[in-house]
């Protein structure tokens, strides 16, 4: 099956995407690239362009529903990574046809075949 998330993106423009600070100091391992972040509060940071509306992060190019691609996706922080577009057992994602609702995408189809399991995701979304 495809991945839907390759011409999607509408996660990284609807949430927003925070995550506790370490993430994005290179100094503790933080591979989030700090640039791309703000503050959010004592203990958490998020990434530029998710904190107001019209939510879109920063990293992502290409336009929604159309190409799109995570211009860290190595580097990405952990909610990004933790985002699927079906549950483990074929389920679409709540979280993920919602976002896509928001931008007039159709909901995804539970799939049939077997899931890539987590991590595998070019575009997850975060909190
Ligand atoms: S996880 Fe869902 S909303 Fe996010 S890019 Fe993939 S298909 Fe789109
Ligand atoms: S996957 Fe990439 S583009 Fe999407 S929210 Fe995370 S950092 Fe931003």
């Amino acid at each position: 099956m495809d991945n839907p998330c390759l011409r999607c993106g509408a996660c990284c423009a609807h949430y927003r995407v925070s995550f506790y600070w370490t993430e994005a100091d290179p100094f503790l391992g933080g591979s989030v690239p700090p640039e791309l972040t703000v503050p959010l509060n004592h203990t958490r940071a998020a990434m530029r362009g998710t904190l107001h509306t019209p939510v879109r992060c920063v990293a992502l190019d290409g336009e929604v529903g159309g190409t799109v691609s995570c211009t860290i996706y190595p580097h990405r922080s952990s909610p990004c990574r933790e985002l699927e577009p079906w549950e483990e057992d074929g389920r679409p994602n709540e979280r993920c046809n919602r976002a896509r609702a928001a931008h007039g995408l159709p909901p995804l189809d539970p799939r049939t075949d077997k899931p890539l399991g987590p991590g595998h995701t070019p575009l997850p979304l975060s909190a």
